[in-house]
């Protein structure tokens, strides 16, 4: 890849800049050379009233922002492979989209500040890298670099290896965070539509029902001109959850619905009883798990360990191992009670205590609770034969 530094002023790179508003995203500067936002950018992330306040701060003060790195289409069109966040920051204060403070903490817009202000920075100077190389190259590039501190992540990459219309059209649908299901799919998914979050899920979500991986499905995919099976597939999962429960609490957020989906949306579920079902578990103190509720449900309330039933403590191990020893010692029997009913050589013998679990006498699942009147402890041997609590 070949590379070569070049100086710019502000007002050279904000000549024809247009912001659209509705994607996020700085499209266009140096008088409809440069494209901003090419395909394999993410989105505009820096409009939070303080990056974006930031960047014309430091052209005030002379703060230098740092290589901007464009990519030499051809000899007069390039594209920003680094520094679109900052160069789409000073198009947007240029062009009125926001104000900053000034030293009297009055709001300025670009317009209102005073003339030798403007000029500082419509004059300051951008230092610019043109680099030429196939479109391999940029992108193996592409993926090593940091974009102005807030590192690319995995799908942001994959979005731009995997670049063409599938991409374009799955974060039309995904990453468009005016799409009214956003909240709806928040309910389920933990991220952000601009970060690429949801996209990531329905792609890892429909792969894996195929046995693939997101990048195979990417690569597969990469030319389709439409988003149907990706789409529909995501709806049915986000359909099921939404109709299996009706309660939506904070802890399904984020759990692998995707993998639920393919091993229980066969099975009938009633709404109704899996509401009761969700309040009670929320309302039991011994579990300690409420992220394994649901699974648990789905399973047909047998997995216990999923819900990580509270155990007991120490203090409380020590006391029942004592007085079950003490106990079986006066009748010449085992202190595991289930030994001391058999039939074998350990019907008498003692365990100490490091070969004893605790057990409850009735199981967390028939109502018992964690209490030292519902413990018990039992040789190793026996406590993992009665299994399942
Ligand atoms: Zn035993």
């Amino acid at each position: 890849m070949e590379t070569e530094l070049k100086k710019y002023k502000v007002s050279e790179i904000v000549d024809g800049f247009v912001y659209n508003e509705l994607e996020g995203k700085g499209l266009f500067g140096l008088s409809g050379k440069l494209t901003i936002q090419p395909e394999y950018q993410r989105n505009y992330i820096y409009a939070d009233g303080k990056k974006d306040v930031a960047v014309i701060d430091s052209l005030l003060k002379g703060y230098p922002l740092g290589l901007i790195y464009f990519n030499n289409v051809d000899k007069n069109n390039f594209e920003v492979l680094d520094g679109q966040q900052r160069i789409t920051s000073i198009g947007r204060f240029t062009t009125g989209k926001f104000a900053i403070k000034d030293a009297n903490g009055r709001e300025q817009l670009f317009t209102s500040l005073p003339a030798d202000k403007q000029s500082k920075i419509i004059e300051s100077e951008l230092l610019v890298y043109h680099c030429e190389g196939t479109e391999t190259e940029i992108k193996d590039w592409f993926k090593t670099i940091n974009i102005a501190g807030i590192p690319l992540n995995e799908q942001e990459l994959l979005n731009a290896i995997y670049s063409g219309t599938f991409v374009t059209l799955a974060k039309a649908e995904f990453s468009n965070s005016s799409n009214a299901n956003i909240q709806k799919w928040s309910a389920y998914i933990s991220g952000t539509a601009q970060r690429q979050q949801f996209l990531a899920t329905a792609l890892s979500w429909v792969a894996s029902s195929k046995g693939q991986t997101k990048e195979g499905y990417m690569a597969k995919h990469r030319l389709d001109t439409n988003i149907n099976e990706l789409k529909t597939y995501f709806n049915s999962v986000i359909d099921w959850i939404s109709g299996v429960f009706r309660d939506v609490e904070k802890e399904m957020c984020g759990l692998e619905w995707g993998r639920l989906y393919e091993e229980y949306h066969k099975k009938s579920y009633d709404p109704s009883k899996v509401s009761k079902t969700v309040q009670k578990l929320y309302g039991d103190v011994y579990v300690k798990n409420r992220r394994g509720v649901f699974e648990y449900i789905l399973g047909g309330e047998k997995d216990t360990k999923l819900l990580e039933i509270r155990v007991f403590d120490d203090a409380t191990k020590q006391t029942v191992y004592k007085q079950q020893t003490a106990a079986a010692q006066k009748k010449g029997e085992s202190n595991c009670p289930l030994c001391a009913v058999g039939h074998d050589a350990n019907k008498s013998k003692i365990w100490e205590q490091k070969e004893m679990d605790a057990d409850h006498v009735t199981a967390w699942s028939k109502g018992g609770a964690t209490t030292i009147k519902n413990c018990q402890l039992l040789c190793r041997t026996h406590n993992q034969a009665k299994g399942n609590k």
